[in-house]
């Protein structure tokens, strides 16, 4: 892999750091667009809420709910129709959104071109009619113009609704029933651990049963709102921790998780491409933390830090990219020669129990291959994994599903992973 670092510019860091005294230069990662690692608020541009009808055909065509994304929609000619899809800001990586609802007054079959500003085409699309089951879009009805970038759906149209989605809907409101339907379980218990720019919650799920201040294990999810495919993993990996097996039994019984599945619910109900509210990419805020979304996580695990007798065991943030990868640090990378002999062992050891937990899993997926990278990484990027490592010294890593996965195989391979992580966990106890 072709890696490019990009650093931002010193000057604008020294300024943003307040004059302080070390200078720090952040990496933010190869693919990222310039300015990433700036985290302080930037202008988005508003995505206007609206029913937009075609008079003379009955066409209409919705972004009133949340998670919805379409900028403008237009009658071309005859029976093709375009939708225009835009970023919250720009530059922004290509994660690029679609969601809205069709429906037309009489029965007809129409083309929907899907057109982006500062992006391409990229998620397979999805359809739903009711916005609840989800189901991909027959591939005899799609066309990918990877030379345009654009994408053209054939859809057969009448009075009920339809339901075109980048991805299935997962929004804030969905994990509030997600999150009830744990609390259910005695040993779950629901915390707000801050409030985002628009005054959401930031919710925390902790799960035990065991006494005092065990050890512990931190996941976060859904810093990139389009990444579903990430959640449909965490949620799996959660219920598998809070679930009926005798690991996560015995495991509940000696330690603590504590979850962080939605971290940019704004983000997430707006229908952004990759940003909070703000207009920032939340996975380069583990450095200043200037938004609250990302201060609200980073405070909850330094109290924990300092208030727990228990140590933080490991870390997981789910994402989704374009394939299923695990991103973990290189074994000498954190810190470079700058680090206590203590600090070495330690990430020694945590790097140790990374590899022996993707053996484990390979073993049991004997068919799935476990992509594990090291080259991403780097110590001076504000990702949650590098922060955390830092910080803590215990296995810390990016889990990536792809965005096309199968879910039910999602699915099945978190729930072992997690089997596999308390198990570990357990022996090493
Ligand atoms: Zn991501």
């Amino acid at each position: 892999m072709i890696r490019k670092l990009i650093f931002s510019a010193p000057a604008l860091i020294i300024l943003l750091a307040g004059c302080s005294s070390t200078k720090h230069s952040l990496v933010g990662l190869y693919y990222d667009p310039p300015g990433s690692t700036i985290t302080t608020d930037k202008a988005i541009t508003p995505q206007y809420k609206r029913i937009i009808t075609i008079g003379e055909t009955g066409v209409s065509a919705s972004n009133e709910f949340a998670g919805a994304r379409l900028n403008d929609f237009y009658r071309e000619n005859d029976s093709t129709y375009t939708a225009v899809f835009q970023p919250e800001n720009a530059p922004v990586n290509n994660s690029a959104w679609y969601s809205f609802k069709i429906w037309s007054d009489k029965a007809q079959t129409v083309w929907v071109k899907l057109k982006y500003k500062d992006g391409t085409h990229r998620y397979y699309p999805k359809i739903s009619r009711g916005g609840k089951s989800w189901t991909r879009l027959d591939s005899s009805l799609y066309i990918n113009d990877t030379s345009t970038g654009s994408a053209l759906l054939k859809l057969r149209l009448n009075k009920d609704t339809v339901w075109i989605s980048g991805q299935e809907l997962m929004t804030s409101e969905d994990y509030k029933q997600w999150i009830n339907k744990l609390l259910i379980k005695s040993f779950a218990k629901k915390n707000i651990i801050g409030r985002t720019a628009l005054g959401k919650p930031v919710n925390e799920l902790e799960i035990s049963e065991a006494g005092g201040s065990p050890d512990y294990i931190i996941i976060t999810g859904r810093q990139h709102p389009p990444e579903v495919t990430g959640a449909v993993a965490l949620q799996a990996f959660v219920e598998t921790i809070a679930g009926d097996s005798e690991t996560a039994k015995e495991f509940r019984k000696k330690f603590r998780a504590y979850v962080v599945p939605l971290m940019n619910p704004d983000g997430v109900d707006a229908g952004n491409w990759r940003h909070n509210i703000h207009g920032v990419d939340l996975n380069r805020d583990w450095y200043y933390f200037n938004q609250p979304e990302t201060r609200a996580v980073k405070d909850e695990m330094m109290r924990l830090k300092n208030s727990s007798a228990g140590k933080l065991k490991w870390f997981i943030d789910f994402h989704s990219t374009q394939k299923d990868v695990f991103y973990i640090s290189k074994k000498d990378s954190a810190g470079g020669n700058n680090i206590t002999d203590e600090k070495r062992q330690m990430h020694d050891k945590a790097y140790s129990l990374l590899r022996e937990w993707f053996a484990n899993i390979g073993n049991d997926f004997p068919g799935y291959y476990v992509n594990v990278d090291e080259s991403l990484n780097n110590p001076n990027s504000p990702t949650s994994d590098a922060w955390t490592y830092n910080q803590f010294d215990c296995p810390a890593l990016t889990y990536e599903m792809g965005d096309e996965d199968d879910r039910q195989q999602i699915k099945e391979i978190a729930s072992g992973a997690a089997l596999e992580l308390m198990k570990l966990l357990l022996k090493e106890n």
